[in-house]
């Protein structure tokens, strides 16, 4: 293996992370925390939502609009079954379109 001159410090202050859920890269930034990116935000806080709001009011909009964003996480190459994994009540049996 080759050594490479940037150090982790450096690499993380260029902006770029793995997001914590679906292992993309990513310069975004999520509006609490940096260390996931967009759509997994979007999925969390989706997931509070539910929890919130219980699965009836969940159910009209919530599992079609989580389908999109995992759409999106899976064509940009993040894991999705590390998303599933990380989030099992948004993705529990009964939440489903
Ligand atoms: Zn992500």
């Amino acid at each position: 293996m080759t050594r490479s001159p940037y150090s982790r410090s450096s690499f993380k202050s260029s902006g770029v992370f793995a997001c914590q859920c679906c292992g993309h890269q990513t310069r975004e930034s999520g509006q609490d925390d940096d260390r996931f990116c967009n759509p997994c935000v979007e999925l969390m806080m989706m997931g509070n939502t539910l929890s919130d709001d219980g699965l009836e009011n969940f159910l009209p909009w919530g599992p079609k609009a989580r389908d999109q964003w995992v759409a999106k996480i899976a064509k940009r190459g993040g894991d999705v079954a590390k998303v599933r994994a990380f989030m099992p009540r948004l993705f529990a049996p009964e939440v489903a379109a």
